[in-house]
């Protein structure tokens, strides 16, 4: 984006709302219409489901703001979408978006640049650094269009205080897991990446109020997710549950949806079961893993809806999760 005159350099997979505000922290830039801006938060686009949405300020060209940004800044069209808004996954609401790298932005700084937001951190999934293959942290903080700034603050002062979790074999062993399934995912169709998909949000399922959350919570002993009212219904509860999910909750979550669609394998659970005594616990006590997975249904119609997300129209593409859900599923008629 050489031909804008004084604004900054884009930073390798940086977020477009990241990129115009990082533009105006440089005193020589003087183009009057961001200048001009308050650089709020997104204003909301929906208040009618128990969290409120946000406007997407990053991957949404058709919002007021970057619409009137692009123009103003004579920013072409098609070459912005190639850059900026072009994603690989589902992502979470702007306003939710708190997971970074820290080495990332110690890297922007040490290269003489303000700290950016990057777009592999958005997604509903992320859960390490695509570049430094780190645990991404979560910002303290509401997310706000200075949230690189906020970040790096906030790094400077972050420590380790998990060391299992943390120690290297475990974290290389997780970024092989996340790398496996983003080239498996690469050579899927869309029905079968719609369905996992929806089992990794299953998994992660936000406290329901007459439900409890998803299983991914168990695995490695976390809590779960702190939202302060339980959903309404299984479906937000599935909607949200990966937006307020902490990094273990969602790499368990990706080992759960990974396992049932035949990428993980038992040498893999036995690997993590090596490292995490809580995860070795509740493998010895779940001694049929596949008949043990749950899929948080309280109600018929959640029934119907699991159905729906998981079937499609056509067979199930995995033996395991055929197996998984036909267990489940005659428990639940039983009962
Ligand atoms: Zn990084």
């Amino acid at each position: 984006m050489s031909t804008i005159a004084g604004m900054p350099h884009i930073l390798h997979e940086e977020t477009i709302s990241s990129w115009l505000y990082r533009s105006t922290l440089r005193s020589r830039y003087n183009n009057q219409y961001l200048a001009g801006q308050s650089f709020m938060i997104p204003p909301p686009v929906s208040w009618g489901g128990p969290l409120v949405e946000s406007s997407d300020w990053d991957f949404d060209p058709n919002t007021d703001f970057l619409k009137a940004a692009m123009e103003n800044l004579a920013i072409d069209v098609n070459y912005a979408a190639a850059l900026f808004f072009n994603t690989h996954g589902r992502v979470v609401d702007w306003a939710r978006r708190w997971w970074f790298c820290a080495q990332c932005l110690r890297a922007d700084i040490a290269r003489g640049q303000a700290p950016g937001w990057r777009k592999h951190w958005c997604y509903r999934d992320s859960i390490v650094c695509s570049t430094h293959g780190a645990d991404l942290h979560r910002l303290q903080v509401q997310p706000q269009l200075s949230r690189g700034w906020d970040a790096f603050i906030q790094c400077l002062q972050d420590r380790l205080i998990d060391p299992a979790w943390q120690c290297q074999n475990f974290q290389r062993f997780r970024v092989s897991v996340v790398n496996r399934v983003a080239r498996w995912k690469l050579k899927q169709g869309k029905v079968t990446l719609d369905i996992f998909d929806n089992l990794y949000s299953v998994m992660l399922l936000a406290p329901v109020y007459n439900g409890n959350q998803g299983m991914a919570y168990e695995l490695f002993g976390e809590p779960g997710p702190l939202i302060r009212l339980a959903m309404p219904n299984y479906l937000a509860g599935i909607k949200y549950g990966a937006e307020f999910a902490s990094m273990k909750a969602r790499f368990a979550s990706l080992l759960l949806a990974g396992y049932l669609m035949g990428i993980v394998g038992d040498r893999d659970l036995a690997f993590v079961a090596a490292k995490d005594e809580r995860f070795e616990a509740w493998r010895r006590y779940n001694l049929d893993l596949v008949s043990s997975m749950r899929f948080g249904c309280t109600s018929k119609l959640d029934f119907k809806l699991l159905e729906s997300l998981l079937f499609g129209r056509g067979e199930l593409p995995c033996d395991t999760l055929n197996r998984a859900l036909r267990t489940y599923f005659f428990k639940l008629r039983i009962q």
